[in-house]
């Protein structure tokens, strides 16, 4: 599904009891929230996943930073459809998708990393956290500081060496 298309199924005004939803998001708390969401807002999220790859512990240094600050314990890694990121990229109106933002925030507030499905993906083997393949090219191609394979795979370094 294009972005664009994505900025359409997940507009509040999908939803026709927004508050009531909003409400929830902000109550709930972890297996009953990720339930709740999963009801609610279904397809939004993709994966939920344990932990990164050995290749992304920078990433998993930010996320245990993240929590030391909230000070809570660090839970799991969730992949979604759309996430504030992709809102922000996408030049969306804030006001307009307040039950996407909610459910960022208040996941990321009880210890869950939260990403866009775009940008991170489990290895193919293993499930662990490694980047999918658009994140890769565009790491590559603005030459981000980040320790890149030559070539892509779907797997994590410790699986390809198997
Ligand atoms: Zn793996």
């Amino acid at each position: 599904m294009s972005i664009q298309d994505l900025l359409i199924k997940y507009k509040d005004d999908k939803f026709d009891n927004k508050q009531e939803i909003l409400f929830n998001i902000n109550h709930l708390i972890d297996d009953n929230l990720l339930c709740y969401i999963r009801l609610k807002i279904p397809d939004i999220i993709i994966q939920e996943l344990e932990e990164f790859s050995t290749e992304r512990k920078q990433f998993k240094k930010t996320w245990e930073n993240v929590c030391r600050t909230l000070n809570v314990k660090q839970k799991k890694i969730i992949l979604l459809d759309i996430d504030s990121l992709n809102l922000i990229d996408n030049k969306a109106k804030a006001e307009d998708y307040q039950i996407c933002i909610n459910i960022c925030e208040r996941l990321t507030k009880l210890g869950y990393h939260v990403r866009g499905a775009d940008k991170l993906i489990g290895c193919m083997r293993c499930n662990k956290v490694i980047l999918t393949e658009s994140m890769y090219n565009f790491c590559k191609e603005n030459k981000l500081e980040i320790k890149l394979s030559k070539i892509y795979n779907p797997y994590c370094k410790e699986c390809l060496r198997i």
